[in-house]
């Protein structure tokens, strides 16, 4: 048989057919189980059988032919190595059937243990060795797991109230002290039950079982579970699982028995050493079900009755174990070992998940240790991990003791990464009433159908935020992440109650004022508090409050990214609205702001009316008053990130706000704004009913606004060019790069290029006349500064020549362009976009993950057509996905000179940035 059409693997005894090189076709656990067979480590026979069966199987619902001969000469040679028969009644063989794709899928798929036994073999099991408990034990599990896994029959329904029942009728409380007799009498129920709920009689036939649990194992790479790990964790559909069937090796037999997980370092914090827990006397399943606590595996003091002091033979052996396995793979490994009659056998390894702690850690001292290079050590950290150092966390503790106790409530959309605990808010007000009640101190967690531009400062109080809708680019997952905030959005399980003061959650029923806590790193939301502790990373980059030199933290991190720096040919810029935002990003190590959205200074309650003002004057000379109102603010917004972004550029974007998100909704607001416009509040509500838009996100927006009301970019330009001459004035090196959003044909941008560069102008040399800048811009030097534009539209793209010949850069707003490339709504698709991800029509979200063939091709069309014209266009890119690792990678190969992405994602950027030029290095390199 040659390779191409090998379909089963074999491994054990010294040797393998295949090897750690072949993941794609072994699975991630078969690969290594060939690899450690080659090593020579103790490993139980066994062999694999390959994807391209899972997906053959998936596809058509029924095996390959010759797929049964090559299983059967499989399991002849595991029967030679273990000298024992599938189904013999003296010697029985007896295997596991495990899933094992390519990437690891921690228990989202299933697995089945003790296939073989049956009335006769359980005779031969009992007979080898001399224990009926332990015989009929495996015997009950086996009925109970291929019961649940292959035949849809309930553990909880259906085994679990007949093992109670059993114990109850005992006495005892643990599994462990059923005697043999109860064991076998449960073994006729449990196959009794199975019979009644599955409607056909568990399989005495092992050859059965096996295929029952190879169908199941296949199977179970569809379940619901399996695929929104892999949506979450973009695993494509097309790679399927492969299955390992393996001989069993017992770790329930006696005191010289166990089993364990071992970690070649701490997966909470990195540091060097074995990790890990075992139990003596117990299967696998044992650990995992937390019935039992289980026993540490390192640590000199017996009181710990650690595997180092209880079994100090296997413990060297394990040791020596791991430290060969890491070697080898160059890798943290995850370690499961048996250890059976005193012998111990390694059953599978794997990369060790980790915290992001712990995965720098690793990467910087195993590149100290010389195991890897500095740019695999960079290339190895996760960027979703890298992420997780910027976050609060929980205690990993307190949060498993809560998801044990049942206190997970639902899951949505992980949108801003990041712990929380909090009082839920279920309004703006309510979050900022309750966090002021606490003296600013109280935290609160803001729940929300969706977010509104209004909400902003009920958002900016809380600790985290929740919503029933919406997507990873929804109002409140850009935000949230803008703030660095935990989020958790498309949380379609909560259920607002019409009086608006709780929440339904399943069958609960949450209150305002009730202490909640959201994971937005996993999109768990949990009923009651859970601890949280602030990132050391933070502390030191922004707080202060911890020196370099007290965070080994803050030094790996420091050193993973200078050495991602040192790779790197774009830069990373960040969007930031405020100086604050400016100063963290900075901190993060941005090189610059790629998008300072003036709008969103807007957002404050004391600034929105002014806002609200503008949009609804009917005249010029009411639209400047009220612009004259916001000026001030503008001016001492720039200046401020001007200060903090001193020698690095600034891109800020003139107004481009649809409409729709500042207009006043209901009675209240319209009031109020007829309060202060002093007009009656029916004329208001006919001006918002005349200006509410069908289309908003294609309406009145953009530059369109200026095309049509001139002075709104006038009176912005003007508040650049005063602060950035007042900043100047002060010895800071001011570079704003003003920019043009939504250009459709070039005319708009030559047209707003002429009024914002001559109102710029004027105000830095002081002669833009009423209310200049505090300070003045007395002799000021020339401030250099750019004019550019946005490219949000397919057609700014296709004549992207045109509008270079008025553009000194481009930046792409692959939020907008995604949108209107797809003609897919923003701020609806999160409410049909999750079933095309489920059901595999798209690979991922458009809005989170650059469409290359799409957007990309419009994107690589308008960078071709600038840079004809102008060769040093300046082109970077500022939409969400410029802090997308997969798409950073993109804009690198598309030859964008800089990425820029909320602060919180910098050190993301900077790193995706570094793996992209080691990918692919470029000729040029300009790093602007
Ligand atoms: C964009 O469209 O990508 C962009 C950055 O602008 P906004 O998200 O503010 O529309
Ligand atoms: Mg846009």
């Amino acid at each position: 048989m040659t390779n191409a059409t090998r379909r089963v693997y074999q491994f054990g005894g010294g040797a393998a057919d295949g090897d750690g090189g072949m993941k794609e076709l072994l699975g991630g656990k078969g690969a290594n189980l060939a690899e450690m067979s080659r090593l020579g480590l103790p490993v139980p026979p066994g062999f694999t059988i390959t994807t391209e069966v899972c997906i053959e199987y998936l596809e058509k619902q029924t095996f390959p032919s010759g797929l049964s001969d090559d299983v059967a000469a499989a399991l002849r040679k595991v029967e030679e190595r273990m000298q024992r028969r599938f189904g013999d009644p003296k010697a029985p063989l007896l295997v596991s059937v495990r899933s094992g794709a390519r990437a690891s899928m921690p228990g989202m798929m299933d697995t089945v243990l003790n296939i073989g036994l049956n009335d006769r073999t359980i005779e031969g099991l009992i007979a080898d060795s001399g224990d009926p408990r332990f015989a009929y034990d495996c015997y009950r599990r086996l009925v109970e797991m291929y019961g649940d896994v292959v035949m849809g029959v309930s553990r909880e329904e259906i085994y679990h109230p007949l093992l109670e029942a059993a114990k109850k009728r005992r006495g005892v409380v643990e599994d462990r002290h059923l005697p043999a007799e109860d064991l076998k009498a449960l073994v006729g129920e449990f196959k009794q039950a199975t019979h009644r709920r599955a409607g056909v009689p568990f399989p005495e036939e092992p050859g059965d079982q096996m295929w029952g649990a190879i169908q199941a194992v296949f199977g179970s790479w569809m379940n619901d579970r399996a695929i929104a790990y892999r949506r979450i964790n973009r695993i494509p559909q097309e790679w399927g699982t492969a299955v390992n069937v393996q001989a069993m090796v017992f770790g329930n037999l006696g005191d010289d028995c166990g089993t364990g997980v071992a970690f070649t370092r701490s997966p909470a914090t990195g540091e060097t050493g074995i990790y890990g827990e075992f139990l003596p006397n117990a299967q696998g399943e044992d650990v995992v079900a937390g019935i039992r606590t289980p026993q540490p595996i390192s640590g000199a003091d017996s009181a710990s009755k650690s595997l180092e002091t209880t079994m100090p033979a296997i413990y060297r052996e394990l040791t020596g174990i791991a430290q060969r396995l890491e070697k080898h793979f160059r890798e943290m490994q995850d370690i499961e070992f048996t250890i059976m009659k005193g012998r111990l056998f390694a059953l599978q390894t794997r990369r060790g998940e980790r915290t992001g702690l712990a995965a720098v850690r690793i990467s910087v001292e195993m590149a100290g240790e010389g195991m890897i290079t500095k740019e695999e050590a960079f290339s190895r950290v996760k960027a979703e991990r890298l992420n997780d150092i910027l976050a609060p966390a929980f205690d990993p503790l307190e949060k498993a003791a809560a998801l044990r106790d049942g206190r997970l409530l639902a899951k949505g959309l992980n949108a801003g990464p990041g712990a929380a605990s909090g009082a839920l808010a279920l309004s703006a007000e309510a979050a900022a009433r309750m966090h002021a009640k606490g003296g600013g101190s109280r935290r609160v967690i803001l729940a929300r159908a969706e977010t509104s531009p209004e909400d902003i400062t009920g958002m900016e109080v809380s600790a985290g935020i929740l919503t029933a809708r919406g997507g990873m680019t929804s109002h409140a997952a850009v935000v949230a992440r803008g703030m660095g905030k935990p989020c958790v959005v498309g949380c379609g399980a909560l259920q607002f109650a019409a009086d608006g003061a709780s929440i339904v959650v399943g069958s609960r029923t949450l209150r305002e004022g009730d202490p909640i806590s959201i994971d937005g790193t996993s999109g768990e939301v949990m009923a009651g508090e859970i601890r949280t502790s602030p990132p050391e990373v933070l502390r030191v980059l922004v707080d202060k409050t911890l020196k370099p030199g007290e965070s080994k933290s803050f030094r790996d991190f420091d050193a993973l990214l200078s050495w991602a720096d040192g790779a790197r040919r774009m830069s990373v810029r960040a969007n930031a609205d405020t100086p604050h935002d400016a100063t963290v990003a900075r901190a993060l190590g941005a090189q610059g702001i790629g998008l300072c959205r003036t709008e969103h200074m807007f957002f404050a309650e004391e600034r929105i009316l002014a806002v609200r003002e503008m949009i609804l004057a009917d005249s010029v000379d009411g639209r400047r008053r009220a612009l004259e109102k916001i000026v001030p603010m503008q001016r001492s917004d720039f200046a401020g990130i001007f200060r903090a972004m001193d020698g690095l550029p600034v891109t800020i974007r003139l107004l481009d706000p649809p409409l729709h998100e500042f207009l006043p909704h209901g009675t209240a607001d319209i009031e109020e704004v007829a309060a202060a416009l002093g007009k009656p509040a029916g004329a208001i509500a006919a001006k918002v009913a005349e200006l509410t838009e069908a289309n908003p996100m294609l309406g009145h927006r953009g530059c369109r606004l200026a095309i049509t009301f001139p002075e709104i970019y006038e009176i912005q330009a003007r508040a650049i060019g005063e602060a950035a001459a007042e900043v100047a004035a002060a010895g800071v090196a001011v570079h704003p790069e003003i920019m043009i959003p939504l250009v459709m044909v070039p005319e708009e941008l030559r047209r707003l290029r002429a009024l914002v560069s001559a109102t710029f102008e004027a105000a830095v040399a002081g002669g833009s006349g009423a209310g200049g800048a505090p300070g003045g811009a007395r002799g000021a030097a020339k401030i250099p500064y750019t004019i550019g534009t946005m490219i949000e539209l397919p057609r700014a793209c296709v004549v992207a020549d045109q509008i270079a010949v008025h553009a000194d850069f481009f930046s792409f707003g692959t939020n907008d362009l995604t949108q209107t490339t797809y003609g897919l709504s923003r701020d609806d698709a999160g409410r049909f976009l999750p079933a095309y991800l489920d059901s595999g029509v798209i690979p991922s979200d458009p809005f989170a993950v650059l469409d290359p063939e799409g957007v990309g091709a419009l994107i690589e069309l308008a960078v071709r057509g600038g840079r004809g014209v102008k060769p040093q266009l300046k082109v970077g890119i500022c939409g969400e996905h410029g802090g997308d690792p997969s798409s950073v990678g993109f804009c690198h190969r598309a030859g964008l000179d800089y990425v820029s992405c909320s602060p919180f994602r910098v050190p993301i950027a900077r790193v995706a940035a570094a793996r992209a030029a080691l990918a692919e290095p470029l000729a040029s390199s300009s790093n602007k």
